[in-house]
């Protein structure tokens, strides 16, 4: 298979149409069969469940290169079990999970040469999807759903090395209580756009979203989970019903405990807390962890011991360790990575 000519090394984040993507049509009742198509183009109703009423959910993953030349993904099995908690939620038919990983490889195997080399950084980002695609006027959800998956090959997240960022602790909510924070549901980031720009305008580069009940417990940000470092190398994260579970979190969570002999703990985090920790982080499929060099809480800066130039010293044995996992230089957990080809 002979690759695309791209410059891997200086790709973005962002889209750019592949050969092939995977479309399946509920209707009456029933998922079709499914097939791989060449249009990248989407018609629908005016008045689509979605385009009304976000009946819409998603998820994020990655496909690679190993360093023995293998073109991989990266535990799919919980992101088609992931979509279907958000599917469920969202009243939309489950697409079957055994079929959402089988799609997940025909997708890539269809577009292996957008997978990027081994060594170039650069990820076949996927993006599954489902959406209400019949008319709905009265709020209800619609009767018929298209899910898809189209793949982009992206740049890697971090060019030049990871640098610290610097976030602010936010006065505006993620999630309810009892709402939609754990499922990967489009409307929870529509309402976070305005936060972000807002944030990157004052100079912040995320929000740490609290728990909206109290406020006084740390969540996540719009898109990643977080883990922390204490002072004695624990490696805790915060525990609520109102936070995505993060797949990246929970195989750090593994790595820690499991490769790096850690003490771990998941468990509810104060704001309070944050000014005592060693190290935090950010973690995603999109950059595995961000490090986080510094908090501000409306005029109060923490500025983490770890500092602003480089990560701090477990977050870099977690990003090595689990980065080496995906990239088949250290033998995985039995189950974490799937091949396609
Ligand atoms: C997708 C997402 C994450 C990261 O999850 P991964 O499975 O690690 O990619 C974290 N928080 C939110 C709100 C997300 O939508």
């Amino acid at each position: 298979m002979e690759k695309k000519n791209i410059d891997w090394g200086n790709l973005g984040f962002g889209y750019m149409p592949t050969d092939k993507r995977f479309v399946a049509n509920y209707k009456n009742g029933a998922w079709d069969e499914g097939a791989l198509i060449d249009d990248p183009m989407i018609t629908m109703s005016e008045c689509a469940c979605v385009l009304q009423y976000a009946q819409t959910c998603f998820e994020g993953i990655k496909a690679y290169t190993t360093e023995q030349g293998k073109i991989v993904t990266f535990r799919p099995d919980l992101n088609a079990k992931r979509m279907a908690d958000s599917e469920r939620r969202l009243q939309m038919p489950v697409f079957p999970e055994d079929r959402f990983v089988q799609a997940v490889v025909d997708v890539v195997k269809a577009n292996a040469a957008y997978v990027p080399p081994y060594g170039s950084g650069a990820t076949l980002y996927i993006r599954p999807y489902m959406f209400g695609i019949d008319s709905v006027i009265g709020v209800k959800p619609a009767t018929e759903y298209q899910f898809r998956i189209f793949t982009t090959p992206v740049g890697p997240y971090f060019k030049g090395g990871a640098k610290p960022i610097t976030i602010r602790v936010s006065d505006v909510d993620r999630a309810a209580p009892h709402g939609t924070g754990d499922i990967k549901a489009g409307l929870n980031y529509a309402m976070s756009l305005y936060n972000i720009v807002d944030a990157h305008n004052k100079g912040f580069d995320e929000n740490m979203y609290l728990d909206p009940a109290t406020r006084t417990y740390v969540e996540e940000t719009g898109g990643a989970n977080f883990i922390f470092v204490t002072k004695d190398n624990k490696v805790v994260t915060p525990k609520s019903n109102s936070i995505l579970p993060s797949v990246t979190r929970r195989s750090l969570m593994v790595v820690a405990k499991d490769y790096l002999g850690l003490e771990v703990e998941e468990r509810p985090v104060a704001k309070e807390e944050l000014k005592d920790f060693a190290e935090a982080g950010l973690c995603g499929t999109a950059a595995v962890i961000s490090p986080i060099g510094k908090i501000v809480d409306h005029g109060t800066e923490i500025c983490l011991p770890s500092g602003m130039e480089e990560m701090g010293p477990v977050t870099k044995k977690l990003y090595d360790t689990l980065t080496g996992i995906q990239m088949g230089r250290i033998e995985a957990p039995e189950g974490w990575i799937k091949e396609i080809m």
